[in-house]
């Protein structure tokens, strides 16, 4: 057994249905049951999956229909095609058709769905569960079906039983390449040594490290690596990436489907009068204190979030465009600013932060050169973790949370899409830790954005994520804190470590 739709509707006219009219609704329901309703419905489908109008009735003005379908000419759809032909119909006795009322609608989903992948919305009214089956009752308008708003549901469904079976993040890890490992002759905890020797300071906020100038000098070598024998030979140019991401970009790239619970949202002031704001300065004049529950009235929004995967704010910039084909691929990068995520329990070290620095590589172009450009990366990278950094690295093949969230596991068919994992072992805790990743992420931003490209071929796009935080975690827990001992391509990018702090 499929989905099934059922409603109840009431259609209002401007004159009472009698006589003429009334035969008239009657051979239209005729038609709508028998032809309309079968329109582009294949051949082999059985005829109680179809859209069907199970009784009606005429109240005065008013046509009281009854729909049932399953999965073909879906009850709601039914209903609006309906709603154009007895339009006409009637507009032939000087009859206008008004308003639709729906009076009741429920989805009927097979199989013992668990109770909290039901999602809890407004539009659901009620839960009944009988026979194997989950009876959900909606409360919605004629524009809530005209929106679809039932098929989103019954897909949102189908994909958290889908997120289920594969478990709670949906990655799939899949080992593409393992360099020879090294010899291990350090096993410390590299943000511990960096504490000890004063090289960072915890931020006055969670998640959050003041970086001393040894490390910025060690993230500066990491940057001019990258640059040099990545973002330079590989042709991509400087831009900056805004750093507050209002919810139309999100809706756009996809993150509103689910990247509530590890964002920073930002609120704006109700207004920026001085005088609105009077009581809540004085108050800390008088008390010493932040009077943060008043200010939480005083602002609005949360308008969007802090950067959170860095190349999203990118694409207002070529959006609703058309690339010419002589301008492609697109090569940009941005290390414009901080990323930030709400990590909960999980923060650890420099590797795990709410607030990171990290070097975000964007292209677009056709299918293939978005492949294309995905491969040179991979090449690049190899040669800069084996033979600069002398790392003890690996590299998998992970399905990224949205592709996840979006159902797309598995049914996208192209093995193109998708994310590389680039991990580093830490002999400090016997782990890997994932530095840095290549994603191919297909049309999903260039349709979001509304890109194309002048020849009308598919436009593809795709980001990678170099994270100065895992970067230099990854290569102190690999070769300690001797520079004397470090490769030589990065000894001498970072020059001597400069210490100019001394506390009494
Ligand atoms: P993880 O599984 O470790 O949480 P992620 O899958 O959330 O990582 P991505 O969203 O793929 O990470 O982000 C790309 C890159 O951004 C990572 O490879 C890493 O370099 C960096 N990054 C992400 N989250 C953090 C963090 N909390 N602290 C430091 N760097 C981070
Ligand atoms: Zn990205
Ligand atoms: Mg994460």
């Amino acid at each position: 057994m499929h989905v099934r739709f059922r409603l109840g509707a009431t259609i209002q006219c401007s004159g009472p249905l009698h006589n003429e009219a009334a035969a008239a609704i009657e051979r239209t329901i005729d038609g709508a049951n028998t032809v309309l309703f079968h329109k582009g419905v294949p051949r082999d489908v059985e005829p109680s999956e179809i859209g069907k109008i199970q009784s009606w009735e005429i109240q005065e003005n008013v046509l009281c229909l009854e729909i049932e379908s399953g999965a073909y000419t879906r009850a709601h759809d039914a209903l609006f095609r309906f709603r154009k032909q007895i339009a006409t119909a009637l507009g032939k006795l000087r009859i206008g058709v008004r308003g639709i009322e729906i009076t009741h609608f429920e989805i009927l989903v097979p199989g013992d769905v668990p109770e909290d992948l039901i999602p809890r919305l407004p539009f659901i009214r009620e839960v009944k569960r009988r026979e194997g089956t989950v009876e959900l009752s909606l409360n919605v308008s004629a524009a809530d079906l005209e929106n679809r708003i039932p098929d989103r549901i019954v897909r949102l469904i189908e994909e958290k039983v889908q997120a289920r079976t594969y478990g709670g993040k949906a990655e799939h890890w899949e080992l593409i390449y393992q360099s020879p490992s090294r010899s291990r002759t350090f096993e410390k905890d590299p943000t511990e040594v960096m504490l000890e020797k004063g090289w960072v300071k915890h931020g006055a906020s969670r998640g959050q490290w003041i970086y001393g100038p040894q490390v910025v000098q060690l993230f500066r070598a990491f940057e001019k690596i990258v640059e040099q024998e990545i973002i330079r030979p590989l042709g991509f140019s400087e831009m900056i990436f805004p750093k507050l991401v209002p919810w139309e970009v999100c809706m756009r790239s996809g993150h509103a489907k689910g990247v509530y619970p590890e964002i920073y949202y930002v609120s704006t002031p109700k207004t920026r009068d001085p005088a609105y704001w009077e009581d809540i300065a004085d108050y800390f004049k008088v008390t010493g204190h932040v009077w943060v529950e008043k200010i939480r009235e005083r602002i609005d929004g949360p308008i969007g979030l802090m950067s959170y995967a860095q190349c999203p704010p990118f694409w207002p910039f070529v959006q609703g465009e058309t690339l010419a084909n002589d301008s492609l691929p697109l090569r940009v990068f941005d290390r414009s600013g901080t990323s930030h995520r709400y990590e909960s329990g999980g923060i650890h070290g420099i590797e795990r932060v709410d607030e990171f620095h990290r070097i975000e590589i964007v292209w677009l172009g056709t299918v293939d050169q978005t492949v294309a450009i995905a491969s040179d990366l991979h090449t690049a990278y190899r040669h800069v973790f084996e033979d600069l950094l002398e790392l003890e690295w690996r590299a998998a093949k992970v399905t990224p949370w949205f592709m996840a969230q979006e159902g797309m596991i598995g049914s996208c068919g192209c093995e193109a899409v998708g994310t590389t994992d680039y991990e580093a072992y830490l002999p400090y805790s016997n782990s890997w830790l994932e530095f840095q990743n290549v994603s191919v992420n297909g049309d999903k931003y260039p349709t979001g954005f509304n890109v194309k490209i002048q020849s009308g071929e598919e436009c593809w796009s795709g980001c990678s994520g170099i994270g100065l935080e895992r970067w230099t975690a990854a290569f102190l827990a690999q070769k300690g804190f001797d520079p004397a001992e470090w490769p030589e391509e990065v000894a001498k990018r970072t020059g001597e470590l400069r210490s100019i702090f001394k506390f009494l």
